[in-house]
């Protein structure tokens, strides 16, 4: 356990807290999953590669974490609020396919793509489908409260039995109704503007593939009552942290809030992460206009999908992100880089200790202060520069990409490191302290000229001269 008190933004409290778990030394932690109709766009994945970095902070600094996360392939529409078309069976139309093998197709691009950018699976991902039983009782405990309706054959959430159903969000309620709605379709079954579908079974989709039975009829979930059912069913009534984008604050997250809230009667989740949008030049980034910017269209493009990792942790997650290939032009240059320093730092001199617990604590105090990920890039590099062996350089490395996950350490495990650059070097700066001893200073100095043409930098220490790669 490293001694850290971790500071995170709450979205609950609209400030940077204390973050204190429920249970000392465990964090129960929730994710939502992809809409599985098509293949996740780079800004979906920065907010897994943003959470990712969360969960993987907590486990190094000494947290038992356990991580839930579902896929979402029923019940999603359109439109957040209750408008518009199922956006599986929108999928499944495009490719003349059924709904389950658009989701098996996508949940497997989905996790494709998650490997490649090194994105930890969650400890349990489970698909909504699987849990109908799940969502049923919880609808029928909500019905038996009090907090849930039937209209028009379709069960309905009541917000108005909250004392404050916009507990997560500042904005006003106009200015909600507008964000989320797609078309202007007014469901006039419901009682509230702001209640939302539990259960739909009078489908106005004919063509609705998946389709259950329940207490009310042949239906299907909404899609907020999954995330609350699974969340439950794998980490009990009490939750630490759920992350999502910030499009999932409104409505998502507030309709998670009020039904969870109204079937516990107790506050159900402490912190809330939220990852702000990656956006393009025009605007925010979308599947259907523009260039549909994938991990496969930047491999194809030439990126290692290192690079726009790096990319992401290079800037705040509460901040909007813009992206372009030039940016990413100039982030792979500096991946490159640093892979080559990297590469390069031999195995010699003795592991200190001493400054392994020095430059832990920096690297964990600079994502403790709400997971500022280019502190902790800065701490690398800092921590690359020092004045300590290359033993204690690559052990610290390898430690700190435990959270950061750019392969830093790959070239070693491959064996490829530059060993005839290495040999180059050592020669040269043994053929030096030869120089320095036979007081030939004058030699010395080409020495140490000429290897800085060349990118090489010696620095003199205690335990003997160490060079990096600039
Ligand atoms: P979806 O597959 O649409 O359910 O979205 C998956 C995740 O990506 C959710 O957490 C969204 O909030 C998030 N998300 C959607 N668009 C963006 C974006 N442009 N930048 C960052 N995250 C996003
Ligand atoms: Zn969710």
């Amino acid at each position: 356990m490293i001694e850290t008190t971790t500071y995170l933004y709450n979205t609950l409290s609209k400030q940077v807290e204390e973050f204190i778990p429920n249970e000392a030394g465990k964090v129960a932690m929730y994710t939502c999953g992809p809409t599985v109709y098509h293949f996740a766009h780079i800004g979906n994945l920065r907010s897994y590669i943003m959470e990712d970095v969360l969960e993987k902070y907590l486990r190094f600094v000494g947290y038992d974490v356990k991580r839930v996360m579902n896929i979402t392939d029923v019940g999603h529409l359109t439109s957040d609020g209750d408008t518009g078309e199922d956006k599986m069976l929108k999928g499944a139309k495009r490719e003349h396919k059924s709904v389950m093998d658009i989701a098996k197709f996508y949940t497997d691009a989905f996790m494709d793509d998650c490997r490649k950018l090194c994105i930890k699976k969650p400890d349990v991902v489970e698909p909504a489908t699987n849990c109908i039983p799940e969502f049923i009782h919880m609808i029928e405990v909500l019905l038996e409260k009090g907090y849930a309706y039937v209209a028009g054959e379709n069960v309905y959430f009541d917000t108005s039995k909250l004392e404050n159903y916009y507990v997560l969000s500042a904005q006003n309620e106009e200015d909600l109704q507008v964000g989320v709605r797609e078309d202007v379709d007014e469901d006039k079954n419901k009682k509230n503007k702001t209640d939302f579908v539990l259960w739909f079974t009078k489908s106005k989709f004919d063509n609705q593939e998946l389709k259950w039975d329940s207490p009310w009829g042949v239906g299907y979930p909404g899609w907020h009552i999954e995330c609350s059912c699974i969340s439950m069913k794998h980490l009990g009534e009490y939750m630490d942290i759920h992350c999502g984008g910030v499009d999932n604050i409104f409505p998502h997250h507030t309709n998670e809030i009020a039904q969870s809230e109204a079937y516990t009667g107790h506050k159900w989740c402490n912190y809330w992460f939220h990852v702000n949008h990656l956006n393009t030049k025009s605007g925010k980034m979308s599947k259907s206009a523009g260039e549909f910017l994938t991990v496969s269209l930047l491999e194809e493009k030439g990126y290692n999908p290192m690079v726009y990792r790096l990319f992401c942790l290079l800037s705040h997650y509460r901040k909007p992100l813009e992206f372009s290939y030039e940016a990413l032009d100039n982030v792979a240059t500096t991946y490159n880089k640093l892979i080559k320093r990297i590469q390069n730092l031999s195995e010699t001199g003795d592991v200190d200790e001493k400054s392994i617990a020095e430059y832990e604590k920096k690297f964990a105090g600079a994502l403790a202060n709400d997971i500022n990920t280019s502190s902790a890039i800065t701490v690398l590099y800092d921590m690359l520069k020092a004045d300590i062996s290359d033993a204690s350089k690559r052990q610290l490395t390898a430690r700190f990409d435990e959270v950061l996950s750019l392969q830093l350490t790959k070239a070693w495990e491959a064996g490829e490191v530059d060993t005839d650059l290495s040999a180059y070097v050592e020669k040269m700066i043994e053929e030096r302290k030869q120089a320095k001893k036979e007081k030939n200073f004058a030699r010395a100095d080409e020495i140490r000229d000429e290897l800085k043409e060349k990118g090489i930098v010696l620095k003199d220490t205690r335990e003997g001269t160490l060079w990096s790669v600039e």
